[in-house]
């Protein structure tokens, strides 16, 4: 048993990895169509050309993969 969560617990590394690269990666504002949204703190994301502020997720700015890795995120900082 505790082999397995040896092994799980890479998988969250490289999940973690990819959320980091998302975190970084500049999104399109729905609002003014410019690649200039990033995420300004958790769940906030800020448009720095327009200024509309959006929730993560709201406007298709977290993948479905993303969502994932954030629930599996979630899960391991429980242990
Ligand atoms: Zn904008």
């Amino acid at each position: 048993m505790s082999g397995k969560d040896v092994r799980y617990g890479a998988e969250i590394r490289k999940q973690a990895s990819k959320v980091l690269a998302t975190k970084r990666a500049s999104y399109a504002c729905p609002k003014c169509g410019k690649l200039s949204v990033r995420r300004s703190s958790n769940s906030l994301w800020a448009c720095r050309s327009c200024g509309t502020k959006f929730a993560g997720g709201a406007y298709s700015l977290s993948t479905p993969s993303g969502e994932v890795s954030t629930r599996m995120l979630g899960e391991y900082k429980k242990r």
